[in-house]
């Protein structure tokens, strides 16, 4: 049997932005040299910045459509209203997973009690055309499956690991698990070779199959591995993401996920006018934002 090369596993150099009034960002995907990890279409790392004074979080009532949005903290506390009529505070552990199908609005802030400091990711989901014109969905998780594995606590954000599963929402074959080690540890964890996967650290570093990583780079390692190594030298924080590759056409725009460059000018408009399928954000005390239209 002639053996098939393996494709080549990619370090991603995140970019640095700033959020709103100050919050430092890492955003890993999309990328010039990757758009999605399975259906994992945005990766965002924020902080850890000290929100003791100021306002903190800010982020005015904006729109989605065509994904899932994912909230995951390290530390701290954000507080999400959406046009559903939800109002929900998260903290460390717990997961907040937006489905915007047709239509959806959120804002998030930092609350006015809340600890100094602010620390975590927010990941988007894009849904499978099956599922992209859903009914708006939010689902708070305050807790998850937890489990111990080999020196290491495994959280299970979505899919399933080692037979725990996330009670997460998803509609593709998705993995989403916090690894979290308190010291000096190696271990082996099994990957389903269907997957694609991704490592993005968020607290100090690791070694995984041999490269080293940082906070600030994303480790994607191509479909058909069924193990990854993970060293420490001690404590290291990191989401494993992974699931299979997405065959459907994606694009996006803003806080849009897509097919067609028409959908999403339509989405910007539509938004702009504050067209009813949006629905509104209410007692959120600040403006709404308004999408910037995509070029052609
Ligand atoms: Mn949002």
């Amino acid at each position: 049997m002639p053996t098939v090369p393996a494709a080549p596993v990619q370090i991603l150099e995140a970019q640095s932005t700033v959020l709103g009034e100050g919050m430092p960002i890492a955003r890993a995907l999309p990328s010039r040299h990757r758009r999605m990890v399975g259906a994992w279409c945005f990766l965002d790392h924020f902080g850890p910045v000290d929100v003791a004074q100021g306002s903190g979080m800010r982020v005015g009532p904006h729109p989605h459509i065509g994904l899932q949005t994912v909230t995951w903290l390290v530390e701290g506390e954000v507080l999400h209203r959406d046009s559903l009529g939800t109002v929900q505070r998260i903290r460390p552990g717990q997961l907040n997973l937006m489905t915007a199908g047709r239509g959806i609005s959120h804002s998030e802030e930092s609350p006015q009690q809340r600890p100094a400091r602010l620390h975590g990711a927010q990941l988007w989901i894009a849904l499978p055309a099956s599922r992209r014109d859903c009914e708006p969905a939010f689902q708070h998780l305050p807790e998850l499956p937890r489990l111990r594995h080999q020196g290491l606590t495994l959280s299970v954000l979505a899919g399933e690991f080692l037979g725990e599963r996330s009670p997460a929402d998803v509609h593709t074959p998705l993995l989403g698990l916090e690894l979290l080690a308190d010291s000096a540890t190696q271990a082996t964890l099994a990957l389903r070779g269907d997957f694609e996967h991704a490592v993005m650290m968020l607290e100090h570093e690791a070694v995984l199959d041999g490269q080293a990583l940082a906070p600030g780079r994303l480790l994607v390692l191509p479909a058909g591995r069924d193990s990854l190594q993970l060293r420490t030298d001690g404590a290291a924080r990191c989401l494993l993401l992974g699931g299979e590759p997405f065959a459907e056409s994606m694009r996006m725009w803003w806080n849009f996920v897509a097919r067609t460059p028409e959908e999403l000018r339509k989405a910007s408009e539509d938004w702009n006018a504050q067209a009813d399928y949006f629905g509104r954000v209410r007692g959120y005390d600040g403006p709404w934002l308004r999408a910037p239209l995509p070029p052609g």
